[in-house]
């Protein structure tokens, strides 16, 4: 029986995960942790039956502690339940699959604790992978990538010399404005860019991927869990997402994992791997498929790729305030509050603005994020 905890249970991750404890009974969860949403969390919980279950809100975790009083059911709230759901000793493993910043204390949590990490949280490597990575080595914890991409880069490492990679090659679906110019951008609203072509995602994420800073964080985050520097790690458009992602070697031998684009394949290879289990639904159908295709990225007109390098390149806390500018960037443009380019816009703005700590601490990290928080606040006002 292998036993996980869930932060971030009811987003697309989070029940694509529970899907698949449904198919595998030796799967059991031992605590489920959503933001707001009581009514689905209550769901979860009473086909579940977790022994802890958080609500990031407090008033949210008063209702649901009174809906499930008749449940022996431990409800907590806010950081110190996300905590305490990070460090459960009944579980062995913790999936991050919370949105932003916040993921950045669990995990170090659950990795003191000597929990495994399935980590979907791309913003926790993002912002603080030079902190949890050493950390995780110390205390022999493996970070299994839920990430598509990310899971197939691990997956075309095995057996493999890791000094002998010549380079990554990160796929890209490119999004749902792959090919189009700014004049075409500047009027896009949120509709458009939440019909992803390939990928049923959070809204959040759905909106990283149509300005290409989804991949500039990914690239971020290979470079953490992989070890290798921002120059051997190459974009590849491919509109298909049928190849997840490809490692060459200093042969020119490339290894690759294909797949359909279907989550439930990284998330369920991170909680059994080295296993492979079945997994319901379409395989790829080369003759139905016919043909597939590659583009290089076009970083001017989608340049949260372009200010993703440069935040890598400077370093230390200046990944954080890329990513939490993009966190109220589009915050703000899934509100209708700007449009579309203005996203570019508003990271620059804190980029340029920000003074960068070197090796910052978590205290260092929260703090530079508050400061962008406070900086597009005064722009923009609440969010
Ligand atoms: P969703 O927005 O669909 O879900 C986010 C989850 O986090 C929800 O359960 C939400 O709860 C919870 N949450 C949000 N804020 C808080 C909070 N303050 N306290 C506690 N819980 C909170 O996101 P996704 O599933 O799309 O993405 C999750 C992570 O996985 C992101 O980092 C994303 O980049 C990454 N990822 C996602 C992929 C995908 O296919 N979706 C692919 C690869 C990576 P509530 O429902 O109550 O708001």
């Amino acid at each position: 029986m292998k036993k996980i905890a869930i932060l971030g249970s009811t987003g697309s991750i989070g029940t694509q995960t529970l899907e698949i404890v449904r198919d595998n009974p030796d799967l059991k969860v031992t605590g489920l942790c959503a933001g707001k949403n009581v009514d689905l969390l209550e769901k979860q919980v009473r086909e579940f039956m977790p022994e802890l279950a958080v609500m990031g809100d407090e008033k949210c975790a008063e209702d649901l502690k009174h809906r499930i009083s008749d449940l022996p059911v431990k409800v907590l709230s806010g950081m110190d339940g996300m905590i305490e759901l990070a460090t459960m000793q009944s579980s062995d493993m913790l999936l991050t699959a919370i949105v932003g910043m916040i993921g950045i204390r669990p995990t170090i949590a659950a990795i003191n604790a000597g929990k495994d990490i399935a980590l979907a949280n791309k913003e926790t490597l993002v912002c603080a992978g030079h902190i949890i990575i050493p950390l995780a080595k110390e205390k022999n914890v493996g970070i299994y990538p839920v990430d598509s991409e990310h899971s197939a880069i691990f997956q075309s490492m095995h057996g493999e010399n890791k000094e002998r990679i010549n380079k990554i090659l990160l796929t890209a679906s490119g999004g749902p404005f792959r090919g189009m110019k700014r004049d075409e951008l500047k009027d896009k609203t949120r509709f458009d860019a939440l019909k992803h072509p390939n990928w049923n995602m959070g809204n959040k994420i759905t909106i990283d991927s149509a300005t290409l800073v989804n991949k500039g964080l990914e690239v971020m985050e290979a470079g953490w869990l992989f070890g290798v520097p921002r120059e051997k790690i190459e974009v590849v458009i491919h509109p298909q997402s049928i190849i997840h992602s490809m490692v060459e070697y200093v042969d020119g031998g490339i290894m690759a994992q294909l797949g359909m684009p279907d989550m439930k394949l990284p998330i369920q290879y991170a909680i059994f791997y080295p296993d492979r289990r079945p997994l319901k639904g379409k395989k790829v159908d080369f003759f139905d498929l016919k043909s597939i295709s590659f583009e290089e990225p076009d970083i001017e007109t989608f340049s949260g790729l372009k200010m993703a390098y440069e935040a890598m390149d400077k370093g230390g806390s200046m990944p954080t305030v890329f990513n939490a500018a993009n966190e109220k960037a589009v915050a703000l443009f899934l509100n209708d509050r700007i449009r579309f380019l203005e996203i570019y816009d508003i990271i620059r703005d804190a980029m340029d603005a920000h003074s960068v700590i070197s090796n910052p601490s978590v205290d260092d990290i929260l703090q530079s994020e508050q400061e962008v928080y406070e900086r597009i606040r005064a722009g923009w006002g609440d969010i």
